[in-house]
């Protein structure tokens, strides 16, 4: 059999070893290699002295801001991320099957890396009822809101009821939003009325006894349900109080962060003003470093981007603002610099965050997030030598900034094989539009 790669000499990242093997790609699938002898290829890429990882399913993406479908599978796939799962929103008064039948296929012409969606239900309570058919069709998952009221997206304790209740039924999965939004309001309000300065009072509208608040009320109707629950970024130390509770009680429940509060505190990322307004807000380096703490103790399981790239300027409004940065290219080098390089985790910690648990929490494992015989070869050829420099120039989200500006890493992604098609070379593209697969989501 002739490869149509061949990758040695690399060090193989699992979450629970570092091996040095090569690997052997043939029709879209991972051969490992432990000798060379004998074995034929149409290319052989030497990858001494570098790692080689699964790559990067990211579980939070927004594909419908400054990148759409096509345009976040380049700036992902930059990053080492060869899977996404898109939130998909589901308005009021849409029908939520024809939304994701329209997604689906628009992803199928354009993009160029596999996908799969969660559904973002606004109006929980009437669409609870499409539930079971979207489950059927391959999205298992869905996403709530107890924030966001006047954004009409606001999910009530009777609704979330009612949705877990249908989606335990159905065997999915629930993924909320868990902030207390109607405090958050009244907060902002008071604010507002005060004239105080929106951007440095940022934290006074929503401190994080709320997040452990609403994280504490959605767990407990999850769990109420049997409900499994994914909770996106978890971005404080208070919420991590209400997990711990979670987790001695055994309630199933999957967690995420995001890179954003893994690097900055607010005091720092405030300097950005309108470009650093995300929802949940960057809190403070006691909510930083308990943050760390956590993917180190495993209260967190992933770690996705949340990349939604507004376009925003640093001198406009904050309170006028959307919330929102691009992220989905840097999960990985940053990663890598601060918690690598600053020897917070290892990088075999990094592949179980970002490719392994996220694989295996949506159902897409073992063909994706690991580096296994018969595994797509999706694969990710990293050079931890390589110093470079973070800048909007070298990014390709089209939002314009990126909010690590100027931000010094060691360490770069160099390859990244989709289904063993080469699809960036150093600084070229080779995704191919169109290629990229829907992927059904799994709920075990
Ligand atoms: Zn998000």
């Amino acid at each position: 059999m002739i490869f149509n790669y061949i990758l040695k000499n690399g060090k193989l990242l699992y979450p629970e070893k570092t091996k040095t093997a090569s690997i052997g790609i043939k029709d879209g699938k991972i051969t490992l290699l432990s000798s060379l002898k004998g074995r034929q290829a149409e290319e052989f890429i030497d990858a001494e002295g570098c790692y080689l990882l699964p790559g990067l399913v990211d579980a939070h993406t927004h594909p419908v801001y400054a990148d759409d479908l096509e345009h976040i599978a380049c700036t992902a796939a930059f990053g080492g991320v060869t899977t996404m799962i898109h939130y998909l929103t589901v308005k009021s008064g849409q029908q939520p099957l024809q939304v994701c039948k329209n997604a689906i296929s628009r992803g199928e012409k354009t993009s160029a890396l596999d996908f799969a969606f969660h559904a973002a239900l606004c109006d929980a309570e009437r669409q609870a009822v499409h539930i079971p058919e979207l489950i059927q069709s391959g999205i298992s998952s869905f996403k709530m809101f107890t924030a966001y009221k006047k954004l009409n997206m606001m999910t009530d304790d009777y609704a979330l009821a009612k949705a877990m209740d249908i989606i335990a039924a159905h065997k999915g999965m629930a993924s909320v939003h868990a902030e207390n939004g109607m405090v958050i309001d009244y907060l902002e309000e008071k604010l507002r009325a005060s004239h105080k300065n929106m951007c440095s009072h940022f934290l006074t509208t929503s401190p994080s006894l709320l997040d452990r608040e609403a994280i504490f009320r959605v767990l407990s109707i999850a769990a109420l349900f049997g409900c499994p629950l994914f909770l996106p970024h978890v971005s404080s130390a208070k919420a991590l109080d209400a997990l711990k509770i979670a987790r001695s009680e055994g309630i199933k429940v999957y967690t995420e962060t995001c890179p954003h509060y893994l690097v900055f505190t607010w005091n720092e990322l405030q300097e950005q003003c309108a470009l650093g307004k995300i929802r949940p807000p960057v809190k403070t380096l006691e909510d930083r470093e308990a943050l760390w703490n956590a993917l180190a103790t495993g209260i967190i399981h992933t770690v996705g981007s949340d990349h939604a790239p507004k376009t925003k300027k640093i001198t406009d409004d904050f309170d006028a603002s959307p919330y929102g940065a691009p992220g989905v290219e840097t999960i990985l080098p940053l990663l890598w610099e601060f918690g690598v390089n600053k020897k917070r985790i290892t990088p075999n910690k990094i592949v179980e965050l970002t490719a392994e648990n996220p694989a295996k929490i949506f159902g897409l494992y073992p063909a994706k997030g690991r580096l296994e015989n018969g595994a797509d070869a999706d694969l990710v050829l990293f050079n931890p030598q390589r110093k470079w420099t973070i800048s909007n120039k070298n990014q390709h989200s089209n939002a314009g900034y990126t909010l690590y500006e100027g931000r010094k890493c060691t360490g770069k992604v160099e390859k990244v094989f989709s289904r063993g098609r080469l699809i960036v070379d150093n600084d070229k593209y080779l995704g191919e539009p169109g290629r990229g697969r829907f992927l059904k989501t799994h709920i075990t």
